[in-house]
């Protein structure tokens, strides 16, 4: 059904209507998510952010202040706006550092999680990961805009790479197998199928003879077919798949044909699954990342904002009333007793993970929505590597390994290219739940020694290039300030609902978050709200 907008959706029909919450509710059972998500986005409520410069918000209103809950990247967004319109800020943070999720790992950096554990980051200087968020797709306009107005240096992010490996253990005796292959066999099979289907007239009722033609045309350089519109061994399929023996240099020029695998090997593999991952938009090329690390982007907003940002400031109650906000938090550093700071309005963007279970006094459908909101749980694991053999031995530059295995990819670092002594990738990014659970239940140590085993089946040379001594990761999102790793989207908590009460939330899911204080109108903050956060839909 074409969803064109909200009020047709509504009035037309047969004069019983249908809530929106239940038209979503059954695209996402029928559907799937994906159908859901973009159904939200035909109807309004998962709209990307609309921004095209940035914001200028109208003038506070004289004297006015504002507490903002959280400095992730929603907070000090908020601040930053709020402050420049000339609100009095305060931003309380509960870390020691701003940026929250968005953050940077380097040696001589600690990583207490959940249950105690705490890991030191022995990496060698220049060598860092992320472990929260670490591309920023092109259309992510809000951010990429403050990079550029914080001074944050960005760099291409390498996605997608022909020569990276996708792998299964139940294919190809489980030997990894280079994208490339996989999809030049799987264009070339699905146009040569098309072409036939074309050429037998079975396309009659929906093709002219002069399209007949064209399509024919563009299905063979499409899927690289022969003059016979047949996809087999030769010069176009090679083309795309690569060849045994590359042509030119040495005595003969002439290259060496590989075989293309066969459609029924290359369907039961089940590897054409990580094909569509660079068509996707969050993964487009052109990707950025932060030179330095994804951190860079926190610790930028942090030297803006600096006098305004209390750290250490475990926020443990909010209150409000027809007089403001109050919030009391405790600092976390001093041990020290309690204390309350209020405003005339307040920003929360602490993750509703944790706004779940802070006491406020906050409507019935608010805590609702905020206690409904489930989230996923992430691993990631960085290991240093004496060098960086995916460059010397694979010639693999940037890019992503996928594969069936727990560890779910290995990725390539996108800079340093060429550098001589050590490196270091993302051993591996969890979070379905199954997987990120068992490595969750692991020791750190337990979790780099499985990165590595399950790596080593990925790639060659895992093992034998780490570096000696622990200088390796096994991060879970397991933090005391967000307890899990994002928000998922469930069709009863569009926007709206979460909108429809007076305190508010962000995760990285509802990067929106909304002002407290019921009964007041402030529409420059209601303007702020459309600029939290760096994403739109999360990519991951
Ligand atoms: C593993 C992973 C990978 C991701 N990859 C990407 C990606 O590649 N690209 C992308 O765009 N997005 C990505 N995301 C999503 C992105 O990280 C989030 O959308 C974004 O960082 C959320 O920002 P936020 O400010 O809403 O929340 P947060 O960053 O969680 O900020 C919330 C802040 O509130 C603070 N806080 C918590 N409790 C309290 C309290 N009681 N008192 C005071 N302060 C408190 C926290 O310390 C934190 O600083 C990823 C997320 C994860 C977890």
């Amino acid at each position: 059904m074409p969803l064109h907008n909200k009020r047709d959706l509504m009035s037309k029909g047969s004069g019983r209507s249908i809530s929106r919450r239940r038209l979503l509710t059954m695209i996402g059972l029928s559907a799937g998510s994906t159908a859901m998500y973009q159904a939200m986005h035909s109807l309004g409520f998962a709209a990307e952010t609309k921004f095209t410069r940035p914001i200028q918000l109208s003038a506070a209103p004289k004297g006015a202040s504002v507490l903002v809950l959280g400095a992730g990247i929603a907070g000090l967004v908020a601040a930053y706006e709020l402050r420049n319109a000339g609100y009095r800020v305060q931003v309380l943070e509960y870390n020691g550092r701003a940026g929250g999720r968005n953050w940077t790992l380097r040696g001589g950096d600690q990583y207490t999680e959940l249950g105690g554990d705490t890991q030191e980051c022995r990496f060698d200087p220049g060598h860092y990961i992320n472990p929260g968020p670490w591309r920023l797709p092109h259309h992510h306009l809000g951010m990429l805009s403050y990079c550029k107005r914080l001074g944050v240096a960005l760099e291409p992010f390498v996605q997608i790479n022909y020569n990276a490996y996708v792998h299964s253990r139940k294919a190809f005796g489980g030997k990894p197998q280079r994208l490339r292959t996989v999809k030049a066999d799987y264009h070339g099979h699905v146009a040569e199928l098309l072409a036939k289907a074309t050429q037998s007239d079975s396309l009659d009722a929906g093709v002219t003879a002069e399209d007949r033609a064209k399509l024919l045309d563009s299905l063979r350089f499409w899927g690289a077919l022969d003059r016979n519109f047949r996809y087999v061994k030769g010069a176009a399929s090679n083309d795309r798949r690569g060849y045994e023996r590359d042509p030119g240099g040495g005595l003969s020029a002439r290259p060496q044909f590989s075989e293309p695998v066969g459609l029924r090997d290359l369907l039961n593999s089940g590897l054409w699954a990580a094909l569509p991952f660079g068509e996707m938009y969050d993964f487009q090329t052109t990707m950025f990342q932060p030179v330095g690390g994804m951190g860079q982007v926190g610790q930028a907003f942090a030297r803006e904002l600096a006098p305004l940002i209390c750290y250490n400031a475990k926020i443990v109650d909010i209150h409000q009333d027809e007089h403001g906000v109050r919030a009391t938090y405790e600092n976390t550093a001093a041990g020290s007793s309690r204390q309350t700071v209020q405003a005339d309005w307040c920003v929360c963007t602490i993750p509703l993970s944790i706004l779940g279970q802070i006491p406020m006094n906050v409507g019935g459908p608010m805590a609702a929505a905020i206690a409904a909101v489930p989230y996923c749980t992430s691993v990631k694991v960085g290991l240093q590597f004496k060098r960086r053999f995916w460059e010397v031995d694979e010639h693999i530059y940037g890019g992503v390994t996928y594969t069936d295995l727990p560890i779910g990819q290995i990725s390539y670092p996108s800079s340093g290219f060429f550098s001589d002594g050590k490196g270091v990738l993302l051993g591996a990014y969890i979070w379905d739940m199954l997987n990120s659970m068992e490595f969750t239940s692991m020791t750190p140590a337990e979790r780099v020694a499985k990165a590595v085993e399950y790596g080593s089946t990925s790639i060659r040379n895992t093992a034998r290039s780490l570096t000696t001594g622990s200088r390796s990761l096994g991060i879970v999102h397991r933090s005391r300030w967000v307890v899990s790793a994002f928000g998922q989207r469930r069709p009863a908590l569009s926007t709206t609902t979460i909108c429809a009460d007076s305190t508010a939330a962000s995760s990285s899911r509802e990067s929106t978050p909304p002002t407290c204080r019921p009964g007041r109108k402030a529409p420059s903050l209601r303007r702020s709200m459309r600029l939290t956060g760096c994403t739109g839909a999360p990519s991951r």
